[in-house]
Protein backbone atom coordinates (compact mmCIF):
# COMPACT_ATOMS: atom_id res chain seq x y z
CA UNK A 1 0.00 0.00 0.00
CA UNK A 2 1.01 3.49 -0.37
CA UNK A 3 2.31 5.64 2.13
CA UNK A 4 -0.48 8.58 2.58
CA UNK A 5 0.50 11.79 1.21
CA UNK A 6 -1.11 12.96 4.26
CA UNK A 7 -1.19 12.64 8.06
CA UNK A 8 -3.65 14.82 8.80
CA UNK A 9 -7.03 15.39 6.47
CA UNK A 10 -10.27 17.86 7.04
CA UNK A 11 -13.20 16.46 4.93
CA UNK A 12 -15.64 18.96 4.09
CA UNK A 13 -19.35 17.22 3.27
CA UNK A 14 -22.52 19.81 2.42
CA UNK A 15 -25.46 18.18 3.67
CA UNK A 16 -26.64 17.10 -0.09
CA UNK A 17 -23.68 14.86 0.08
CA UNK A 18 -25.78 12.52 2.44
CA UNK A 19 -28.88 13.27 0.74
CA UNK A 20 -28.36 10.48 -2.41
CA UNK A 21 -31.25 10.92 -4.41
CA UNK A 22 -33.82 12.15 -2.42
CA UNK A 23 -35.84 15.62 -2.76
CA UNK A 24 -34.19 16.23 0.97
CA UNK A 25 -33.34 14.43 4.19
CA UNK A 26 -30.56 12.19 4.47
CA UNK A 27 -30.16 8.73 3.02
CA UNK A 28 -28.95 6.21 5.13
CA UNK A 29 -27.20 4.59 1.97
CA UNK A 30 -25.40 7.53 0.52
CA UNK A 31 -24.14 8.10 4.49
CA UNK A 32 -22.60 4.34 4.66
CA UNK A 33 -21.15 4.42 1.54
CA UNK A 34 -19.44 7.71 2.81
CA UNK A 35 -18.58 6.44 6.02
CA UNK A 36 -17.24 3.00 4.75
CA UNK A 37 -14.71 5.54 3.08
CA UNK A 38 -13.78 7.45 6.13
CA UNK A 39 -13.43 4.47 7.70
CA UNK A 40 -10.94 3.07 5.00
CA UNK A 41 -8.91 6.43 5.09
CA UNK A 42 -8.72 6.39 8.96
CA UNK A 43 -7.25 2.43 8.79
CA UNK A 44 -4.22 3.86 7.15
CA UNK A 45 -2.96 5.70 9.98
CA UNK A 46 -4.34 9.27 8.80
CA UNK A 47 -6.19 11.41 10.58
CA UNK A 48 -9.45 12.36 9.66
CA UNK A 49 -11.81 15.31 10.85
CA UNK A 50 -14.57 16.47 9.13
CA UNK A 51 -17.33 19.15 8.78
CA UNK A 52 -20.95 18.37 7.91
CA UNK A 53 -23.21 21.02 6.35
CA UNK A 54 -26.94 21.24 6.72
CA UNK A 55 -28.22 21.97 3.47
CA UNK A 56 -29.91 18.82 2.95
CA UNK A 57 -32.30 19.33 6.27
CA UNK A 58 -32.32 23.00 6.00
CA UNK A 59 -33.83 23.19 3.09
CA UNK A 60 -36.68 21.36 4.45
CA UNK A 61 -37.25 23.81 6.70
CA UNK A 62 -36.62 26.84 4.37
CA UNK A 63 -40.55 27.78 4.13
CA UNK A 64 -40.79 27.72 8.04
CA UNK A 65 -37.68 30.08 8.00
CA UNK A 66 -38.74 32.63 5.45
CA UNK A 67 -39.46 36.12 6.42
CA UNK A 68 -37.34 34.92 9.90
CA UNK A 69 -35.14 37.33 11.72
CA UNK A 70 -31.78 35.76 9.68
CA UNK A 71 -30.01 34.74 12.47
CA UNK A 72 -32.56 32.52 14.37
CA UNK A 73 -32.61 30.88 10.73
CA UNK A 74 -28.88 30.42 10.99
CA UNK A 75 -29.18 28.91 13.91
CA UNK A 76 -31.85 26.49 12.60
CA UNK A 77 -28.92 25.67 9.54
CA UNK A 78 -26.46 25.21 12.55
CA UNK A 79 -28.95 22.47 14.41
CA UNK A 80 -29.62 20.74 11.29
CA UNK A 81 -25.77 20.23 10.66
CA UNK A 82 -25.80 18.21 14.28
CA UNK A 83 -28.68 16.05 13.01
CA UNK A 84 -26.50 15.03 10.13
CA UNK A 85 -22.91 14.86 12.37
CA UNK A 86 -25.05 12.44 14.49
CA UNK A 87 -26.13 10.62 11.77
CA UNK A 88 -22.78 9.86 10.29
CA UNK A 89 -21.57 9.12 13.60
CA UNK A 90 -23.77 6.06 13.59
CA UNK A 91 -23.32 5.00 10.89
CA UNK A 92 -19.40 5.47 10.93
CA UNK A 93 -19.76 3.35 14.78
CA UNK A 94 -21.66 0.47 12.83
CA UNK A 95 -18.77 -0.71 10.85
CA UNK A 96 -15.89 -0.17 13.93
CA UNK A 97 -14.69 3.45 13.81
CA UNK A 98 -13.96 5.55 16.76
CA UNK A 99 -15.27 9.11 16.75
CA UNK A 100 -16.23 11.79 18.56
CA UNK A 101 -18.51 14.62 17.50
CA UNK A 102 -17.79 18.12 18.62
CA UNK A 103 -20.58 20.59 18.55
CA UNK A 104 -19.68 24.45 18.24
CA UNK A 105 -23.04 24.85 20.04
CA UNK A 106 -23.22 23.59 23.77
CA UNK A 107 -25.72 20.42 23.26
CA UNK A 108 -23.66 18.34 26.10
CA UNK A 109 -26.29 16.05 26.19
CA UNK A 110 -25.37 14.49 22.39
CA UNK A 111 -22.04 15.94 21.79
CA UNK A 112 -19.21 17.58 23.35
CA UNK A 113 -18.34 20.81 22.63
CA UNK A 114 -15.78 21.98 20.43
CA UNK A 115 -12.33 22.06 22.31
CA UNK A 116 -9.69 22.52 20.17
CA UNK A 117 -7.00 20.61 21.99
CA UNK A 118 -9.52 17.88 22.97
CA UNK A 119 -10.13 17.51 19.40
CA UNK A 120 -6.55 17.11 18.27
CA UNK A 121 -5.91 14.72 20.64
CA UNK A 122 -9.00 12.82 19.75
CA UNK A 123 -7.10 12.65 16.02
CA UNK A 124 -4.25 11.48 17.15
CA UNK A 125 -5.59 8.85 19.11
CA UNK A 126 -6.82 7.43 15.55
CA UNK A 127 -10.41 9.08 16.69
CA UNK A 128 -12.93 10.47 13.40
CA UNK A 129 -13.66 14.15 14.93
CA UNK A 130 -16.94 15.46 13.44
CA UNK A 131 -17.25 18.83 14.29
CA UNK A 132 -21.37 19.87 13.95
CA UNK A 133 -22.84 23.22 14.15
CA UNK A 134 -20.47 25.04 11.87
CA UNK A 135 -18.66 28.08 13.64
CA UNK A 136 -21.59 28.12 15.93
CA UNK A 137 -22.17 32.00 14.59
CA UNK A 138 -25.07 33.05 12.14
CA UNK A 139 -23.95 34.84 8.88
CA UNK A 140 -21.36 32.29 8.39
CA UNK A 141 -21.48 28.84 6.54
CA UNK A 142 -20.19 25.30 6.79
CA UNK A 143 -17.32 26.13 4.32
CA UNK A 144 -16.07 29.01 6.65
CA UNK A 145 -16.04 26.16 9.92
CA UNK A 146 -14.01 23.88 7.41
CA UNK A 147 -11.19 26.71 6.54
CA UNK A 148 -11.65 27.25 10.14
CA UNK A 149 -11.17 24.33 11.94
CA UNK A 150 -8.97 22.75 9.68
CA UNK A 151 -6.59 25.49 10.25
CA UNK A 152 -6.60 25.26 14.04
CA UNK A 153 -6.18 21.59 14.10
CA UNK A 154 -3.15 21.94 11.73
CA UNK A 155 -4.84 19.64 9.37
CA UNK A 156 -2.68 19.97 5.96
CA UNK A 157 -5.41 20.17 3.39
CA UNK A 158 -8.86 20.67 3.83
CA UNK A 159 -10.73 17.78 0.87
CA UNK A 160 -14.18 19.61 0.01
CA UNK A 161 -16.61 17.24 -1.73
CA UNK A 162 -18.81 17.81 -4.32
CA UNK A 163 -21.69 16.08 -5.80
CA UNK A 164 -21.69 14.88 -9.79
CA UNK A 165 -18.63 17.36 -10.72
CA UNK A 166 -14.83 16.29 -11.18
CA UNK A 167 -14.00 19.52 -9.47
CA UNK A 168 -13.50 22.79 -10.23
CA UNK A 169 -15.36 24.56 -13.80
CA UNK A 170 -14.72 27.80 -15.64
CA UNK A 171 -18.54 27.83 -15.10
CA UNK A 172 -21.06 25.50 -13.45
CA UNK A 173 -20.86 22.25 -16.15
CA UNK A 174 -24.56 22.16 -14.96
CA UNK A 175 -25.53 25.00 -17.20
CA UNK A 176 -22.66 25.38 -19.00
CA UNK A 177 -21.96 23.36 -22.16
CA UNK A 178 -18.27 25.07 -22.62
CA UNK A 179 -17.43 24.78 -19.36
CA UNK A 180 -13.68 23.49 -18.62
CA UNK A 181 -12.34 21.49 -16.14
CA UNK A 182 -9.19 23.66 -14.19
CA UNK A 183 -6.73 21.30 -12.50
CA UNK A 184 -5.08 23.54 -10.42
CA UNK A 185 -5.87 27.13 -9.64
CA UNK A 186 -4.40 29.94 -6.86
CA UNK A 187 -7.39 30.50 -4.34
CA UNK A 188 -6.86 34.37 -5.24
CA UNK A 189 -7.93 33.73 -8.96
CA UNK A 190 -10.54 31.30 -7.44
CA UNK A 191 -11.14 34.62 -5.91
CA UNK A 192 -11.46 36.81 -8.80
CA UNK A 193 -12.82 34.67 -11.10
CA UNK A 194 -15.81 33.88 -8.37
CA UNK A 195 -15.49 30.28 -8.89
CA UNK A 196 -17.32 27.11 -7.33
CA UNK A 197 -14.75 26.43 -4.58
CA UNK A 198 -16.17 27.26 -1.41
CA UNK A 199 -17.84 30.62 -0.50
CA UNK A 200 -15.63 33.87 -0.22
CA UNK A 201 -14.85 33.92 3.31
CA UNK A 202 -14.40 30.52 4.01
CA UNK A 203 -11.66 31.15 0.28
CA UNK A 204 -10.01 34.17 1.82
CA UNK A 205 -9.45 32.20 5.32
CA UNK A 206 -7.34 29.37 3.30
CA UNK A 207 -5.76 32.12 1.29
CA UNK A 208 -4.36 33.92 4.28
CA UNK A 209 -3.24 31.05 5.64
CA UNK A 210 -2.01 28.78 2.38
CA UNK A 211 -4.09 26.33 2.95
CA UNK A 212 -4.44 23.49 0.30
CA UNK A 213 -7.92 22.71 -0.97
CA UNK A 214 -8.56 19.46 -2.92
CA UNK A 215 -11.87 19.88 -4.29
CA UNK A 216 -12.88 16.42 -6.11
CA UNK A 217 -16.26 14.46 -6.90
CA UNK A 218 -17.81 12.50 -4.04
CA UNK A 219 -19.55 10.03 -5.94
CA UNK A 220 -16.56 8.11 -7.29
CA UNK A 221 -15.49 6.14 -3.82
CA UNK A 222 -12.35 5.81 -4.44
CA UNK A 223 -11.41 9.50 -4.76
CA UNK A 224 -10.80 10.18 -0.98
CA UNK A 225 -8.13 7.40 -0.79
CA UNK A 226 -6.81 8.29 -3.81
CA UNK A 227 -6.20 11.98 -2.83
CA UNK A 228 -4.88 10.79 0.45
CA UNK A 229 -2.19 8.38 -1.70
CA UNK A 230 -1.28 11.56 -3.27
CA UNK A 231 -2.59 10.77 -6.80
CA UNK A 232 -3.91 13.89 -8.89
CA UNK A 233 -7.21 13.95 -8.67
CA UNK A 234 -10.48 16.78 -9.19
CA UNK A 235 -9.25 20.08 -8.67
CA UNK A 236 -6.37 21.81 -6.23
CA UNK A 237 -6.14 25.18 -4.88
CA UNK A 238 -3.07 25.97 -3.43
CA UNK A 239 -1.17 29.53 -3.11
CA UNK A 240 0.77 30.28 -6.11
N1 LIG B 1 -24.77 28.15 9.45
C1 LIG B 1 -24.43 29.28 10.18
N2 LIG B 1 -23.16 29.39 10.69
C2 LIG B 1 -22.19 28.46 10.46
C3 LIG B 1 -22.51 27.33 9.70
C4 LIG B 1 -23.80 27.19 9.19
O1 LIG B 1 -25.26 30.15 10.40
O2 LIG B 1 -21.06 28.64 10.93
C5 LIG B 1 -26.15 27.96 8.96
C6 LIG B 1 -26.47 28.75 7.70
O3 LIG B 1 -27.82 29.16 7.79
C7 LIG B 1 -26.35 27.70 6.62
C8 LIG B 1 -26.85 26.45 7.31
O4 LIG B 1 -26.39 26.61 8.66
O5 LIG B 1 -27.14 28.02 5.50
C9 LIG B 1 -26.36 25.13 6.75
O6 LIG B 1 -24.97 25.18 6.49
P1 LIG B 1 -24.38 25.17 4.97
O7 LIG B 1 -25.32 25.93 4.09
O8 LIG B 1 -22.99 25.61 5.05
O9 LIG B 1 -24.49 23.63 4.65
P2 LIG B 1 -24.15 22.88 3.28
O10 LIG B 1 -24.51 23.81 2.15
O11 LIG B 1 -22.69 22.58 3.30
O12 LIG B 1 -24.97 21.65 3.33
Amino acid sequence: MTEPAFRRILLKLSGEALMGDLAYGADPERIAAIAAQVKSVSDRGVEIAIVVGGGNIYRGLRGAAEGMDRATGDYMGMLATVLNALALQDALEKIGAVTRVQSAITISEVAEPYIRRRAMRHLEKGRVVIFAAGTGNPFFTTDTAAALRALEIHAETILMAKNGVEGVYSADPRDDPDATFIEEITHQEAIEQRLGVMDSTALSLCMDNALPIHVFNMEDERNIDRIVCGERVGTVVRSG
